[in-house]
């Protein structure tokens, strides 16, 4: 009893294991299967060199059928409610009809080894919800790899008919930038009192929000919106945003659900007015410029510490250069030199 069991559990994984051919990849992303699309995320985040080609060509093929989405980003410093907002914001575009899918990018993942951001038990109405589709941060050594990654599951999410997706990061780093870079709208929550330098938020950060929002108001009314007007001072003083349009400030309750209808209509304002300006498209187009150039940057640098013989010239100019003997630009020629012409 218990072999025949063991045989069909190894049967089962043998076939689950089994790669289907990309058409079928694409065809079942295209209907929707999730099963399918969850596979074919499985080879977008694989190191495995086959997987990997494999997943480009998935990829290629979902392109034309993505881009249709309205890609939100949502940061903010770990406490301050993003799960609870994007479960509260989420079930709320559920609502309308929409099919959304909640991604992550979580720098901090090949540490903890595991992302908690995206975390399905974060968000339990949305990770039983029919038309929600939830996926933590992929691993990956550099951040823009992890980006890489959660850009091309965006498209195999876009393929596969979900057209409002969130974006997930925490509020403490780089990785913001890369959220910026692949979304439409940058969402900041913030918690009631407290600069942005007291809440460990950058000023960057603040800058790239297209919306301020101070979660937790119910907490703390009187500080929420003390907290609301020192903000809405302060984006005034910022440069004024290529898009033209104006940072709001808001309060809101992710707990208590306050706030959260009125932060999706002023989303779809600024869908309809960037769409209206142009910025929509020329902000996706400049985001496609990004990716070329950062791709190739990644690229070129695996190739240079690839190279036979790197890693000891590498180490020994590092050496030259602590020590005072070179300049790091004349190291770097040198080692730029030995990358094209290897002796
Ligand atoms: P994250 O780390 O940013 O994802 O934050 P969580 O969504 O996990 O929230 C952290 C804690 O704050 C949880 O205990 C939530 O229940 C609570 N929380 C989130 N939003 C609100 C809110 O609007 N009001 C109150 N009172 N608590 C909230």
């Amino acid at each position: 009893m218990k072999d025949k069991k063991n045989i069909r559990d190894r049967i089962r994984s043998a076939k689950r294991k089994k790669l289907l051919s990309v058409d079928e990849y694409v065809n079942g992303i295209r209907s929707g299967d999730r099963m399918v699309l969850g596979r074919a995320i499985t080879l977008v985040e694989s190191m495995n060199d086959d997987h990997q080609a494999l997943a480009n060509e998935i990829i290629g093929k979902c392109l034309p059928f993505a881009g249709q989405s309205f890609r939100l980003g949502i940061t903010g410093v770990p406490g301050v409610g993003k799960s609870t907002f994007i479960e509260s914001l989420g079930m709320h575009v559920l609502g309308q009809g929409r099919k959304l899918a909640v991604l992550a990018i979580d720098p901090t993942s090949n540490i903890s080894k595991g992302s908690i951001l995206g975390d399905k038990t974060r968000m339990q109405q949305l990770s039983t919800a029919g038309n929600a589709f939830i996926r933590p941060s992929p691993a990956g050594a550099t951040l823009g790899g992890v980006a890489r990654k959660t850009r091309e599951v965006m498209t195999l999410c876009e393929a596969a008919g979900f057209n409002t997706v969130f974006v997930e990061t925490v509020g403490v780093g780089q990785s913001e930038t890369a959220v910026h870079s692949m979304t439409d709208f940058f969402l900041l929550l913030l918690l009631p009192g407290g600069g942005d330098e007291l809440q460990g938020i950058k000023r960057g950060i603040v800058e790239m929000a297209d919306l301020i929002a101070v979660n937790k108001s119910d907490t703390a009314p009187e500080l929420a919106k003390q907290a609301k007007q020192a903000y809405k001072n302060a984006v005034h003083l910022f440069p004024a945003k290529e898009s033209g349009w104006t940072v709001g400030t808001v309060l809101c309750s992710a707990l208590e659900n306050k706030g959260i209808s009125e932060i999706w209509d002023l989303l779809l304002e600024y869908y309809s007015f960037s769409k209206g300006n142009g910025f929509f498209d020329r902000k996706r187009g400049e985001q496609l410029r990004y990716w070329l150039e950062e791709t190739i940057n990644d690229g070129l640098k695996g190739m240079f510490f690839k190279q036979k013989g790197m890693k000891e010239k590498y180490e020994e100019i590092e050496r030259q250069i602590v020590s005072g003997k070179m300049t790091p630009f004349v190291g770097a020629q040198s080692l730029l030199e030995y990358f094209s012409k290897p002796d």
